[in-house]
Formats: structure tokens, C-alpha cells, sequence
């Protein structure tokens, strides 16, 4: 663990001081990692195993707000909204590269912050931090990780491959993290108008945690194999349901139809949206971040999956020509619109 006590300025360490202190409690677990860091390029071996890579960049200001967001969350955020997308191929992450812009602003004891999360989050999912980059920043920070994976070809799921009859499912509850975030930008305004008044957080634990420290579903592979099942389509929720349900459809040029009563909600989440006045429903279709997965099923599973708790049937795949529609829980039938991260429509225009 890195110890944080002082202040020590960035330039009394250079650039590869402050790589060397960095990655000093790098531990490497794969047996595929040839060589890690140190060299001019990391060396794996997947032998005869299908690779996948993927990247996904974080941006102060823009993706967190260092605010209400300490380094040690952002490190582990950062490393586990990468690994999501390696699960949401059904495959298993084992190596990323992490790359950082800093400013001057940053002590090295924040930048240690940062690689404890990192490195907890290594650790938790069982890759190795093999190489990256470090630069200069003028203002804000930016991190971004890039993530190997494995798997057999005939264990990848595509995007693409929803049928009709389909079961649509989803791990998880949604829409916490959306919540996390409105309750922290809620206090963050109190605190500014008022920096005497102390942030009013209590008993809101699993939203907080769903946004701050989201955790990727590596659960969820492994189960759908003891389970005997293998989704025809998957991808992981970062955008919100509606956005990521249309993308299923749209590649595997499929319609659906999704029922409003089956969205997993956990109670936090219900009671927070309702104190803001939001929808719940809306917040789990459009909110964002939750990082759980979504996926279909042959129909023919459905006895295998409809008492697990950790999958939830959310509605099933139609004909391209129906579209894509939720039945509310009056009964109503809403075309699905995909929304951005915070423009929500209203209720009626769903
Ligand atoms: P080069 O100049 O060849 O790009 P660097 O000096 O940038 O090499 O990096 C030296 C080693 O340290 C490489 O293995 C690189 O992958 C690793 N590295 C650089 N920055 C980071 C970082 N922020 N986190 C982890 N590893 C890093
Ligand atoms: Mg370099």
C-alpha cells in the first residue's frame, strides 16, 4: 500500500521517479503477462485463446468532479468501467495499461491515492497493470486504461445476436448510480452556498457506492456457464437501459418489448427519486453507470434463469418492424427513446 502523509511536489520525483513510485507495488498474477512494465512494450501470451482489447477514458470535469469524488474511487472506477466491457463479451480481463495527464495541482501523494484504487481494483479483478503512459496536463486530469481479455471463440457474445422470442434480461438493479450522482451534486450546491453546513449523506450508502465505487459483473459469466445457458447478445449498461436496449436491437435488427414492472429498482433508489421528484423508471432507463449487464436468452432458458436472484427477465425480443416498446405499468405502450446521461424527457413522452 502506498503510504499517504506531506506533501510531495510532482517535478521532485520526474517522470520516471514518479513511474518507478507509482507502480512500485505492481503485482502481477497472470501467468499470460511475458513481461510488464519496464520495457518499451508489455509482453502477453493467450496462446490459443481469442484477444480482446478495449479503451475507455475518464476526463476531470467531465466524467468526475474531484469535488465530491476522492482519487482512491476514481482509480478503482476507472479500472472497473473497463473490465465491463471485457464481461459484456463474456470473456475474462487480465491485463490494462493505464495512462495519465496530470497538472502540477496534483501532489504525488494524490497521484498515490489514485494507483491504491488502481491497484485495489486489480486486485479485486484479477488483472495485471502492465504499462501505461504519463504527461503533463495543463488544467484537469485525464486517465485513461486500456484493457486486454480472454476467451475461447465460441464463449464471445456479440452484440448482434438477439433473436425473436428472445428473453431480455438484466443483472443487478439500475438506476443507483444515477441517484449517487444527484444526491452528491445536491450537497456539493449546499456546501457552496453555505460551506459551513456539513453534507447530509447519511443512510444513503448503496447509491453513494453504486456511483463512486461502481463494481463491474464479473460474477455474471461464470454464473450463466453453471447456470448452462449462453446469452445470444450482451452488452454492459454505461448509458442508461433505454440507449442500451436499443443498441442490442439496432445491431441484432431486432424490435422488443420491455415491461415497466420488471425493471429491478432497489428501494434506496426508489425512495431518493421520488424525494427528488424524479421517476424511478426514468432514472433507470436514462440514468447511466450502472454498469450492470444486459443480454438475451433463448426462451427455452427461462426455467433455468427465472429464481436467480442476480437476473432479472425485463421483457423479450420481437420482429425489427415492431420496435422497440415498454408497457408501462398501466399498460400503455411508450416507443423507447435512447437519452443521454442527464436529458431526461418527460414522463408522458417516454
Ligand atoms: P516510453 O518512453 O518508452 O514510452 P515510458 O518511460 O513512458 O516509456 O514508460 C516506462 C515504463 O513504465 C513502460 O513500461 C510504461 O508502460 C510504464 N508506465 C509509464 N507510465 C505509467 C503509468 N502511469 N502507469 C503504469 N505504468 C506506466
Ligand atoms: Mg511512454
Amino acid at each position: 500500500m502506498l503510504e499517504n502523509n506531506g506533501r510531495m511536489e510532482l517535478n521532485e520525483l520526474g517522470e520516471f521517479g514518479l513511474i518507478k513510485h507509482l507502480t512500485q507495488f505492481t503485482e502481477i498474477k497472470n501467468e499470460s503477462t511475458i513481461k510488464g512494465i519496464g520495457d518499451d512494450a508489455a509482453v502477453l501470451n493467450y496462446s490459443d485463446k481469442r484477444t480482446l482489447l478495449s479503451t475507455d477514458m475518464l476526463a476531470e470535469g467531465i466524467h468526475f468532479d474531484l469535488s465530491y469524488v476522492p482519487l482512491k474511487h476514481l482509480g478503482y472506477k476507472a479500472v472497473s468501467v473497463n473490465v465491463s466491457d471485457i464481461y459484456a463479451m463474456n470473456a475474462t480481463p487480465r491485463h490494462i495499461t493505464v495512462s495519465i495527464a496530470v497538472s502540477s495541482r496534483f501532489s504525488v501523494e494524490a497521484l498515490e491515492e489514485l494507483y491504491n484504487g488502481i491497484n485495489a481494483a486489480c486486485a479485486r479483478y484479477g488483472v495485471d497493470l502492465v504499462g501505461g503512459d504519463t504527461t503533463t496536463s495543463r488544467s484537469g486530469l485525464i486517465i485513461s486504461v486500456a484493457v486486454t481479455g480472454e476467451a475461447k471463440d465460441e464463449d464471445i457474445v456479440y452484440r448482434n445476436g438477439a433473436k425473436i422470442n428472445d428473453l431480455l434480461c438484466v443483472s443487478g438493479d439500475l438506476g443507483g448510480a444515477y441517484m449517487g450522482l444527484q444526491l452528491l451534486e445536491r450537497e456539493k450546491k449546499v456546501y457552496t452556498e453555505n460551506p459551513g453546513v456539513q453534507p447530509d449523506l447519511e443512510g444513503h450508502d448503496y447509491i453513494l457506492e453504486r456511483q463512486l465505487k461502481p463494481e463491474a459483473r464479473r460474477d455474471i459469466p461464470p454464473l450463466l456457464k453453471d447456470l448452462g445457458v449462453k446469452p445470444t447478445s450482451m452488452i454492459d449498461i454505461s448509458d442508461g437501459l433505454a440507449s442500451e436496449i436499443l443498441h442490442l436491437c439496432t445491431q441484432s435488427d431486432a424490435g422488443c418489448i420491455l415491461y415497466e414492472d420488471k425493471i429491478p429498482i432497489d428501494p434506496q433508489t426508489f425512495e431518493t427519486a421520488r424525494v427528488f421528484n424524479l421517476d424511478p423508471t426514468v432514472c433507470a432507463l436514462s440514468g447511466g453507470e450502472d454498469y450492470e449487464l444486459l443480454f438475451t436468452l433463448p426462451l427455452s432458458d427461462f426455467d433455468k434463469v427465472k429464481h436467480n436472484p442476480d437476473i432479472t427477465v425485463i421483457g423479450h425480443i420481437t420482429d425489427k418492424n415492431e420496435g422497440c416498446h415498454m408497457i408501462d405499468k398501466s399498460g400503455y405502450k411508450h416507443k423507447l427513446i435512447a437519452q443521454g446521461w442527464d436529458a431526461f424527457l418527460k414522463r408522458k413522452e417516454l
